[in-house]
């Protein structure tokens, strides 16, 4: 199960806590309130538009569809999603290097 990584409404914290925790009651251990963990445990997608540069990320059920770049406003392909080779995380099909384990997927054009 992957953990579920979320920013505390309160403080805007960042907290890392096990995929069996969501709906729970948790105390953030930035500002020691209550908080609910959320039940979101999907992937995003993080990706580049080919186009502008611009760094995007979508919800994993938009892998391989068509979107329109909020920043420069052409329509661009969503990579589709593949296990890392190395740490088996779910990374983009054309990613260059994992954004997990920062090995690279890629040789140079030289080899
Ligand atoms: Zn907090
Ligand atoms: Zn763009
Ligand atoms: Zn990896």
């Amino acid at each position: 199960m992957p953990d579920i990584s979320f920013n505390c409404p309160k403080c805007d914290g960042n907290l890392v806590v096990d995929a069996k925790g969501a709906g729970m009651e948790l105390e953030c251990p930035h500002c020691k309130d209550t908080i609910i963990v959320p039940q979101h445990v999907g992937t995003d997608i993080y990706f580049r538009c080919g186009a502008c540069g611009a760094s995007l990320v979508i919800d994993e059920q938009a892998a391989g569809m068509d979107l329109e770049c909020p920043t420069c406003q052409k329509t661009i392909p969503v990579p589709n999603l593949i296990p890392c080779p190395f740490c088996g995380e779910t990374i983009v099909s054309d990613a260059i290097k994992c954004e997990h384990c920062y090995k690279a997927l890629i040789e140079g054009p030289s080899g």
